[in-house]
């Protein structure tokens, strides 16, 4: 029999490996975005009960692999499932997308959490948010001088202060130039998500001479095996699944 893996998901990354996954396996989702009905694997969807479910459902589920390829900045189930996969003696491997590297003429302000991100944006009045949906939380404190942009998954009626744009990457340099220059954005809020998705807005903001308030990554745990990307990740999978049929 092969050796169950369970995928850890919700980025675009993981859904190129769940696709290439078979009848045995399992995708997770903590179901704040779209479940994919085509896939060949298990599809599971929400959260586990923190470390201590997790450590459950691998011992219920017999797994014997977790590819953590969730996003960067999904700290707390990375560490739950580096503890939980401790806990029941699973192998933890990760994707860990590759960070984006500022370029000759980027203006990149780097911050920690949300407070650091009001702090960075005190002499600015028409901030872009790419966070995701954190700024939804503070629509009512957005400062009288500022009015906020921001793009998120979310549909969400706003602020008279603040406009809630829901869209999907990817995102092409076009489209971020006509955002930037009908919104009148003079900075960029962003997180260091790496990839080719979301990059347009970078590059938009160096060429447009616009700083960038850019959240630094939390600290992740170690992995046993560490990917760069969806291919590697799954060129390894594909291995160890071609070893356990032959074992
Ligand atoms: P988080 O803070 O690390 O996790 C919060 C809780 O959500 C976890 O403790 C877990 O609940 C549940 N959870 C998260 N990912 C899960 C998964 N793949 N399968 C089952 N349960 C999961 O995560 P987050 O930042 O809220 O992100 C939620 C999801 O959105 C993640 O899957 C992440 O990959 C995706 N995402 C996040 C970002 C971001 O910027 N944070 C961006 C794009 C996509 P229990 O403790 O109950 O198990």
């Amino acid at each position: 029999m092969t050796a169950r893996i369970l995928l850890l998901g919700g980025t675009g990354d993981a859904l190129a490996i769940a696709r290439t996954l078979g009848a045995p396996h399992i995708y997770s989702l903590a179901g704040l975005g779209r479940v994919p009905a085509d896939l060949a694997c298990a599809v599971r969807v929400g959260g586990f009960g923190g470390a201590l479910g997790l450590a459950r459902f691998l011992a219920e589920e017999d797994i014997a692999l977790v590819l953590d390829a969730t996003h960067p900045y999904a700290a707390q189930i990375s560490a739950n499932a580096a503890r939980a996969c401790e806990a029941a003696h699973v192998p933890y491997w990760a994707l860990r997308r590759a960070p984006w590297q500022p370029q000759p003429g980027d203006d990149w302000r780097m911050v920690n959490g949300w407070a650091g991100v009001i702090e960075a944006l005190a002499p600015f009045a028409r901030p872009l948010f790419t966070l995701g949906r954190e700024p939804l939380a503070h629509l009512d404190e957005v400062p009288e001088r500022q009015h906020w942009t921001i793009r998120c998954l979310d549909a969400h009626p706003g602020h008279a202060r603040a406009r809630v744009i829901d869209a999907r990457g990817p995102f092409t340099p076009e489209g971020e130039r006509k955002l930037f220059t009908e919104a009148c954005i003079d900075v960029v809020v962003s997180k260091n998500s790496g990839g080719a998705a979301t990059e347009a807005k970078l590059a938009v903001a160096r060429e447009m001479g616009l700083p960038v308030v850019m959240m630094r990554r939390p600290p992740l745990p170690d992995a046993q095996r560490e990917f760069a990307s969806a291919q590697q990740a799954i060129d390894a999978l594909a291995n160890d699944i071609q070893r356990s049929l032959n074992a």
